[in-house]
């Protein structure tokens, strides 16, 4: 995948190596292994290629982990790339062509596809077909390709920007939730095990309470507590050792990071906004996709942060959080009321 989110490079390697490798060591989202349990069977049964699946959700959540998890079961190969990656329909017909029956195509940022690559994808999702056109100027005619019957997986942080059409081709739409902090501490448990450190109790469940229902965060923290209670020489991880790793981290207890409290004070500063997306990524230093796909929703969800036609406010919350003061009430639209933090 050209870009993952969220990730330095050395952690993708570690992230890969804390991977479930069965459905039954996947945690939690029940129902969606539930579904994925019969489709699977089903498919197994006729001999037939699953359904082509979108798994929607925050990052982090395991949409990747589900859908190598829906190869392995299926007992098929795995090809991965990302929306940004298929700049062109050529990108394309090398990947499809080469795909063997019931392989499962997973496409990662789906709504980052440009309009041109997904409507390519449509014959191909739909007939098992492409139209090639091969040769220029007079002599160019259009050949079609026949496919092997594949299982495209699509993965986006973003829905809402899917087109109407593109989504109707998908057989399985699935919303990963975040989790529950006791399945992080299920997660962080089998973690611990696999990276051969101790993790007491009290220690998971706070690491847990503060990876805001994610996976991917709860590792990370793991990881770098792991380091600090390496360098301190302590077999297992204990609640003084959690807490200093997440204060090295700049963890607060709401989990929020370093870069989340930058883009509310930078708002803040800027009078509570309406403030541009392009105005934030450049201030911050930080791609605005990834503020977009990664930042922003857990702000939103924590009513710190709306979502205006005209830029992004801060809430009352936010101020509050922060422990500034409040600018004066705007005069029009009702920012401060209770109701206003509705994204
Ligand atoms: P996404 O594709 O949604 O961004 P990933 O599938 O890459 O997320 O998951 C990120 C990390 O979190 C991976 O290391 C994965 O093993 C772990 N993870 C995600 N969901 C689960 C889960 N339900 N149980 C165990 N580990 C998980």
């Amino acid at each position: 995948m050209e870009r993952v989110f969220d990730m330095a490079p050395d952690d993708r390697g570690a992230e890969a190596s804390l991977r479930p490798s069965t459905l039954e060591e996947f945690v939690g989202q029940d129902r969606i292994r539930k579904n994925l349990r019969v489709y699977i069977e089903a498919a197994r049964r006729r001999g037939e290629a699953l359904d082509h699946l979108l798994f929607s959700g925050l990052p982090g959540l395991g949409k990747t982990t589900l859908s190598l998890l829906i190869a392995a079961e299926m007992g098929t190969e795995f090809k991965a790339s990302s929306g940004p990656a298929l700049e062109k329909p050529g990108d394309l017909v090398g990947i499809l062509t080469n795909l063997k029956r019931g392989d499962v195509f997973f496409i990662d940022e789906i709504h980052r596809l440009s309009p041109v690559v997904e409507e390519y994808l449509y014959s191909a999702m739909e007939d098992f077909s492409l139209d090639l056109v091969i040769d220029q100027g007079p002599s160019a005619r259009s050949v079609k390709i026949h496919l092997e019957r594949f299982t495209l997986v699509g993965a986006t942080t973003r829905e809402g920007m899917l087109t109407q059409p593109f989504r109707a081709r998908f057989g399985v739409l699935e919303k990963l939730e975040p989790y529950p902090w006791e399945q992080l501490v299920e997660i962080l448990v089998r973690s611990a095990r696999l990276l051969e450190i101790g993790l007491e109790p009290s220690a998971a469940e706070l690491i847990a309470r503060r990876a805001r229902g994610t996976p991917r965060i709860a590792n990370r923290f793991l990881r770098r507590i792991r380091d600090v209670a390496q360098v301190e020489g302590v077999p297992s991880i204990h609640e003084q050792v959690a807490q200093r790793g997440l204060a090295m981290m700049e963890v607060d207890p709401l989990g929020l990071e370093a870069l989340d409290r930058k883009l509310l004070g930078l708002i803040a500063d800027l009078g509570g906004g309406p403030v541009g997306l392009k105005t934030l990524a450049v201030s911050v230093g930080e791609d605005a996709g990834t503020i977009e796909d990664v930042y922003e929703p857990f702000l939103i969800q924590q009513q710190f942060l709306i979502k205006t036609p005209r830029g992004r406010m801060l809430t009352e919350q936010a101020y509050h959080y922060l422990g500034r003061r409040l600018p004066p009430r705007p005069t029009s639209g009702d920012l401060y009321s209770s109701e206003s933090s509705t994204p």
